[in-house]
């Protein structure tokens, strides 16, 4: 089962690909997880994505390509995966149809406004890159493996109002381009509420 879900930053395309992956057992790809992971350890695409991301703008098409095609070749990959925050272009769009046939697109569509209050709300697990609403959940690590929670870099105002306009227009034309196979879940009820929505959706694929 191959899956691509798309959505705004912040949409909850992370929580739902985290459900998915424990329920059907393949791995979530989050090209946002491998740069930031590449800030960490300091390797020459990290340095690039440091200076990019940290302002919200987008990584250059041929290096994001290059490194979801080599991670779709690694064996864990063989049963499927679900994609998140990729294709964020046309033009990835277009060289991942030349890589692999996908078997379901899922688009989880939420208002501008409840993305914002979301971005400003959340936190990241510095360890399993697990997200939290500070909202919600109170404490400040991980339930799930204990590591400390943080802010990201590029979860304050003036980067979100950036990544939200690259989205509208980079990002946007992607809905047009995947709307046959495309399912359509409204993001702004609960997590579980969504994500049953997705799982039917899912279940009657058979995928
Ligand atoms: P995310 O964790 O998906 O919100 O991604 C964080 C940042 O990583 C984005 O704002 C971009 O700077 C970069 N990034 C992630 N995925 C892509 C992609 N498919 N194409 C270009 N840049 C990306």
């Amino acid at each position: 089962m191959k899956i691509i879900l798309l959505g705004a930053p912040g949409s909850g395309k992370g929580t739902v690909a985290d459900q998915i992956c424990a329920e059907f057992n393949i791995p979530h790809i989050s090209t946002g997880v491998i740069f930031r992971d590449n800030i960490e350890k300091g390797t020459e695409i990290g340095k690039l994505a440091k200076q990019l991301i940290d302002n919200g703008s987008l990584m250059p098409d041929n290096i994001t390509i290059a490194l979801v095609k080599d991670r779709l070749l690694q064996t864990d990959c063989k049963n499927g995966y679900v994609l998140d925050g990729f294709p964020r272009t046309l033009e990835q769009a277009k060289a991942l149809s030349k890589l692999t046939q996908i078997d379901a697109v899922i688009y989880i569509n939420v208002p501008k406004q409840d993305i914002l209050n979301r971005i400003e709300n959340r936190m990241i697990c510095t360890k399993c890159k697990k997200n939290f609403d500070k909202i919600i959940y109170k404490k400040s690590v991980c339930d799930q493996c204990g590591g400390k929670l943080e802010k990201r870099a590029d979860d304050n105002l003036v980067a979100i109002e950036q990544r939200y306009d690259i989205y509208t227009k980079e990002s946007q034309p992607l809905i047009k381009y995947y709307q046959k196979q495309m399912f359509e879940v409204a993001g702004s009820k609960t997590r579980e509420e969504t994500y049953k929505l997705v799982r039917e959706f899912l279940k009657k694929r058979k995928c």
